[in-house]
């Protein structure tokens, strides 16, 4: 792994197990890039833009339209129009009021946006996708179990201000967010007045619609979307997904087109704007890595960042499916971070190979379910 690091002109930092925030201080190289992007753009780190969208009342415009759509439901690509607002369901098992998992400080995601406190981490409850190996699935894919855990949007709001104000995280991540955009901007309506002031973290599964993408655009800061699949036809076998391959290559693109393809850090290395793309490789090249990074590179850019993320674990139903019942083996790692230096990929961060020990959720358990990840005291 060091040999790889050393002998790349990449910008490429390789990763700690499992991002470890702790080691993220070993990712200054990266740093020194984004730094320069910043001065260069100009942008105002103190003020995301939805505050002056808040100010403007287009927050509160653009609420009430998402809101709307949830009478016949075409939040995300299913469109299954379903009236939510009556709490009707459709493949999302979500009515009108968002879902809410679990809500913890975060110090497992990619340095740029866990920094040192931590991203304040707002887990949704279902999924707008069927993935097979989801290791999230306890919260995922259990709609029955996830009813319980609705949420009031100002108890939400009072949540994030919390994750900003008591925790001190660097910025709110809303994580599986897809099929909750309207109930995403309500909360993020409500929690300004709070005082919410830290940047939004938009970290989905990339099947996003277009429109409500670009609902989004001026309230999400960062877009950390997945790129899971080059295929179409993996897409439906192992995710119920049959135009992902489509669709996230779509919603890339748009995210690009809000905020840029350069991460923009501020002067302590943490995300205030822009895109991270991440890839998970899936054992026996499932995932397309070939495919999908020169489709980043073709039509999207060298410079865009890219997390390529080695922990994969055969959770879930993937036990039961040969072809994803093991983990990545190391040349299949290896061919990737092979693939990333001769695309000329220039930024972002690696998993080291031994991430899928230590990276796997527990949302059945008391207390944080990355509890080991927590800095040690
Ligand atoms: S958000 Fe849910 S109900 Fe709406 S279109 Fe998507 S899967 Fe269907």
């Amino acid at each position: 792994m060091q040999l790889y690091h050393q002998n790349t002109n990449l910008k490429f930092c390789l990763r700690g197990t499992g991002f470890e925030s702790k080691q993220a201080t070993g990712y200054n190289c990266c740093n020194e890039t984004f730094q320069y992007n910043d001065r260069e753009h100009g942008i105002d780190r103190m003020e995301p833009s939805y505050l002056k969208l808040y100010r403007r009342g287009e927050l509160k415009r653009r609420a009430e339209a998402l809101e709307a759509r949830l009478a016949s439901c075409d939040i995300c690509p299913r469109e299954c129009h379903v009236n939510r607002l009556e709490n009707e369901h459709g493949f999302c098992h979500s009515g009108y009021l968002p879902i809410v998992s679990t809500i913890c400080d975060h110090h497992g995601e990619e340095p740029a946006i866990s920094g040192t406190r931590g991203t304040g981490a707002i887990f949704f409850g279902n999924c707008n996708m069927r993935c097979a190996y989801c290791q999230n699935y306890q919260i995922s894919q259990d709609p029955g179990h996830q009813s319980s855990k609705k949420m009031d949007f100002c108890t939400l709001a009072q949540q994030m201000i919390y994750l900003q104000d008591e925790l001190g995280c660097h910025n709110i991540s809303f994580i599986s967010p897809s099929h909750f955009v309207p109930q995403l901007v309500r909360a993020v309506l409500e929690a300004v007045p709070m005082g919410l002031r830290v940047p939004i973290v938009y970290n989905t599964n990339a099947y996003d619609s277009m429109a409500s993408l670009q609902a989004l655009d001026g309230i999400v800061d960062v877009y950390l979307p997945d790129l899971k699949y080059a295929s179409d036809t993996c897409a439906a076998k192992f995710s119920h997904t049959a135009d992902y391959a489509t669709r996230a290559r779509q919603a890339i693109l748009e995210m690009c087109r809000q905020v840029g393809d350069e991460l923009i850090l501020d002067d302590s290395g943490l995300a205030q704007k822009g895109l991270i793309i991440r890839h998970l490789i899936l054992p026996n090249g499932l995932a397309g890595s070939r495919d999908s990074l020169t489709w980043l590179v073709k039509e999207v850019s060298t410079k865009v960042t890219v997390s390529i993320m080695s922990q994969y674990y055969p959770s879930y139903l993937a036990s039961q499916i040969p072809q994803l019942r093991r983990k990545i083996s190391t040349s299949e790692y290896l061919d990737v971070l092979k693939l990333v230096d001769e695309l000329g990929l220039e930024n972002g961060w690696v998993q080291e190979m031994n991430a899928a020990e230590s990276y796997l959720p527990h949302f059945e358990h008391e207390g944080h379910p990355f509890a080991a990840e927590q800095p040690q005291i």
